[in-house]
């Protein structure tokens, strides 16, 4: 059983006000031509920092495309597996672009690694990342993320966009979940 913590860990306000400055710092920094987002964990955070990133650009027209992939480790557990699947990917014109790889959370950094290199492999000229939350501690492939919005402690965490089996994740703030016995 699992039980949330009393309060948020990060409010609304405080992921509203850090996604417009993190949309502000990657426009200042990289100039990419894809935002490839991760569902499903990624979609409210993407949501946001897309309008973000839209209202940080002074030209309106400028080309920017948003495409969603499907990267997954199997089960409900709170503990990644490990096997990444990843869906959509083939669809998508990587050459020569410059792609800012959106995900929800750097943990043990296995999906972020392995995202890169098949964007690498599929042939994309620039690969930048960046992740709402980075858990540093978890960290067991070596993966730096360029844009981060929050480091956060080894707990698991809900609400923004990231589940427990699919639970949370319409919650506006982010949580702790903590086991109980
Ligand atoms: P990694 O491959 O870095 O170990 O794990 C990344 C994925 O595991 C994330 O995209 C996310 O789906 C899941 N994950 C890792 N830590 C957490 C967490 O604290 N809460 C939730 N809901 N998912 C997590
Ligand atoms: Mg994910």
């Amino acid at each position: 059983m699992f039980r949330m913590s009393e309060k948020p860990l990060i409010s609304a306000n405080e992921i509203r006000e850090r996604v417009a400055t993190l949309a502000r710092e990657i426009t200042a920094a990289y100039d990419y031509d894809i935002l490839l987002s991760a569902l499903t964990g990624a979609y409210m955070f993407t949501a946001d920092l897309s309008r973000e990133l839209a209202n940080a650009h002074s030209d309106k027209a400028v080309q920017k495309k948003v495409v969603f992939i499907k990267a997954s480790s199997y089960g409900d557990s709170t503990e990644s597996s490990g096997k990444l699947q990843v869906r959509g990917l083939e669809k998508v014109d990587l050459k020569g672009k410059r792609i800012l790889m959106v995900d929800d959370i750097a943990d043990t950094g296995t999906t972020l690694l392995g995202l890169c290199k098949m964007l690498k492999e599929g042939g994309a000229q620039e690969v930048r990342t960046c992740v709402l939350l980075n858990k540093q501690e978890r960290r067991e492939v070596d993966i730096t993320a360029d844009f981060v919005g929050f480091e956060i402690a080894n707990e698991f965490v809900v609400g923004y966009g990231l589940d427990y089996a699919n639970d949370y994740r319409f919650l506006p703030d982010i949580w702790t979940l903590q086991e109980t016995n």
